[in-house]
């Protein structure tokens, strides 16, 4: 990846873009007055824009993940990213990428709307990848690779050295959704950020974090990279709320180390349960905070489960995940309801 040029990837109208410049960004500084931005005077604490580049909170952020806070761009959830990595690198109608199936639905979704073909490389029955496989599926159009580990729904980290592979032998953008991360074994990788030009990471706040509500997704990449994507996002995307609870949230990250402790025990308990009821015939391993188990019938436990006002997700259609359900790990007690009702349903 040494001659790795971005310019030579990105699509001719991102690369000539003459961005929108905000009040915020023509003014930087301390002042007393602003007369700059329309904005009602009266202060509520919402009454101004918030900072468009987020400085104060990619500070705390590139504390915590040991980047350089131009190395990180938040957006409205991790699918701003998704979708921004798209239209600045795939031409619609021309350049096409290429992903692991069964994933996460969110990249196929965005490369429908950029009309972007999306190519899709099976795992194996154990949602192992095959590097190989999937460069094959790699041509003189594909700008962007989507990989996703702890991957969703499977729940399985994708092998190091297999995701190594693609980032040696790629030459447009692979994309890595660390969104479960926390609750995995595998190490991220952030720390390969100076490594591999070519690299983009998406973490969330959505998960371990506690707060898929504030919608607030990282990408982790080259200041180059980051700078393409503050050039084409939304001028003031990251609401002040956001922005604020997020603060207030990250100065004590201890908490949410001992939530994802939590989990990850629940998780263990989950699965000797869940081992125990014979009739279940798989649960895969799972580095995520969910496990996907494998039953006969998949459609009657769902349905039987949401009569008992149990919620999980049936995804039976998906690739290799026939009559599967994907459970996210809950609190204890939500947990044992789950445990009991499916002991119940099974007369165990
Ligand atoms: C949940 C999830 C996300 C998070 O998306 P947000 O938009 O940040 O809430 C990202 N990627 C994967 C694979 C997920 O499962």
């Amino acid at each position: 990846m040494a001659n790795f040029d971005i310019k030579q990837i990105l699509r001719k109208n991102i690369r000539d873009l003459q961005p929108y410049s905000s009040a915020r960004d023509e003014f930087k500084g301390d002042a007393s007055v602003f007369l700059d931005a329309n904005e009602n005077p009266f202060n509520s604490g919402i009454n101004r824009y918030p900072d468009p580049l987020q400085q104060q909170l990619k500070t705390r952020i590139a504390q915590l993940k040991n980047v350089k806070p131009e190395e990180i761009f938040l957006g409205n959830g991790s699918d701003e990213a998704i979708d921004l990595l798209i239209r600045a690198f795939c031409e619609p109608g021309i350049d096409n990428i290429v992903s692991i199936k069964p994933t996460y639905g969110m990249y196929k979704v965005c490369a429908d709307i950029n009309n972007s073909e999306y190519r899709e490389a099976l795992l194996n029955s154990d949602f192992e990848l095959d590097a190989e496989a999937l460069l094959r599926l790699v041509d003189y159009n594909t700008k962007l690779l989507f990989l996703c580990s702890p991957n969703n729904p499977s729940g399985n980290s994708l092998d190091t050295l297999a995701i190594q592979q693609i980032l040696d032998s790629f030459k447009g953008i692979v994309v890595l959704d660390e969104a479960y991360i926390d609750f995995s074994a595998q190490k991220s990788f952030l720390a390969q950020l100076e490594t591999y030009p070519n690299l983009v990471i998406l973490q969330t706040f959505s998960k371990a974090w506690g707060m898929a509500g504030i919608r607030l997704g990282m990408a982790f990449a080259s200041a180059e990279l980051i700078g393409v994507l503050n050039r084409i996002k939304y001028p003031y995307n990251i609401n002040i709320l956001t922005q604020q609870r997020a603060l207030e949230t990250l100065i004590d990250s201890v908490k949410k180390d001992e939530q994802v402790q939590l989990i990850l025990s629940e998780r263990k308990r989950m699965v000797n349960a869940l081992s125990e009821i014979r009739s279940i015939e798989k649960i895969f391993p799972s580095d995520a905070n969910f496990i996907l188990a494998k039953v006969s019938d998949a459609r009657k436990i769902y349905n039987y489960l949401l009569g008992k006002g149990i919620i999980v997700r049936d995804r039976s259609k998906v690739s290799l995940c026939e009559n599967s359900l994907r459970i996210t790990i809950g609190t204890g007690q939500e947990n044992e309801n789950l445990i009991s009702e499916l002991k119940k349903y099974f007369n165990q």
